[in-house]
């Protein structure tokens, strides 16, 4: 079997939105890549989480064709390909239908930054993607739904971010590796609750404010940054 220490490492990260309540029945996955190999691993469309063993995750090629397994890969798996294809330095991502970051999602609104538990980990509100045209959705679905993203970062100036929410569906994350990809879906899960409870505590709180933000941010990420990082 190609690749056991990155399969077990993909599944401990699938397993990761299950011990953070971030999944419900065989909903989200997780992907890691082995850009050395040319090789990327992901759930398995359809397994039980708790039946899911590392022979049930699917090795694919860049392009998406499968070169081990025998279960298909998760119908997100196009998605997955365009992130790695757009940064270059990611190693992980995950998808999830999370409660509160989906709210946003539907509700297609950016969360708000209100404090530095947001800060920490992204350097603004976090992005949403423009909705999908109906020539998007009847055509590559999951691919474009990638483009959409990429897109919705480029919009964002370029701002370094560790996940987005496409709009009226969920949140997108990633990271160095697929564990940490599966644990930006578990903080941006929090940072959106904490959003939706603040605005509920005061529907005109204000966003935290730049020189706070920035502190928490770059301490954190000042020189780690993967995604365009460039701040100006
Ligand atoms: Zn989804």
């Amino acid at each position: 079997m190609l690749l056991q220490t990155l399969r077990e490492e993909v599944l401990d990260a699938n397993l990761e939105l299950v011990r953070r309540g971030l999944v419900l029945y065989t909903f989200g996955n997780v992907s890691g890549i082995s850009r050395a190999d040319g090789v990327i691993v992901i759930k398995p469309s359809g397994v039980p989480y708790d039946e899911m063993r590392p022979e049930h995750l699917v090795l694919t090629d860049l392009v998406g064709k499968v070169v081990e397994g025998t279960l298909r890969p998760s119908s997100d798996l196009p998605t997955h390909l365009v992130l790695y294809e757009a940064m270059p330095d990611i190693g992980g991502v995950a998808h999830t239908h999370s409660d509160y970051a989906t709210a946003w999602a539907q509700a297609r609104r950016p969360v708000p930054c209100f404090g530095t538990t947001h800060a920490d980990s992204f350097p603004g509100p976090v992005p949403v993607t423009d909705s999908l045209s109906d020539d998007e959705v009847a055509g590559e679905y999951e691919k474009n739904t990638g483009h959409a993203i990429v897109r919705a970062l480029q919009d964002n100036k370029g701002a370094y971010s560790s996940g987005i929410l496409v709009a009226n569906h969920g949140p997108f994350t990633w990271g160095p590796d697929a564990l940490a990809a599966a644990q930006n879906a578990a903080v941006l899960e929090s940072i959106a609750r904490m959003a939706y409870l603040t605005l509920a505590i005061d529907e005109t709180a204000k966003p935290i404010g730049k020189s706070l933000h920035d502190k928490h941010f770059l301490r954190k990420h000042g020189v780690n940054a993967y995604y365009g990082q460039k701040r100006d």
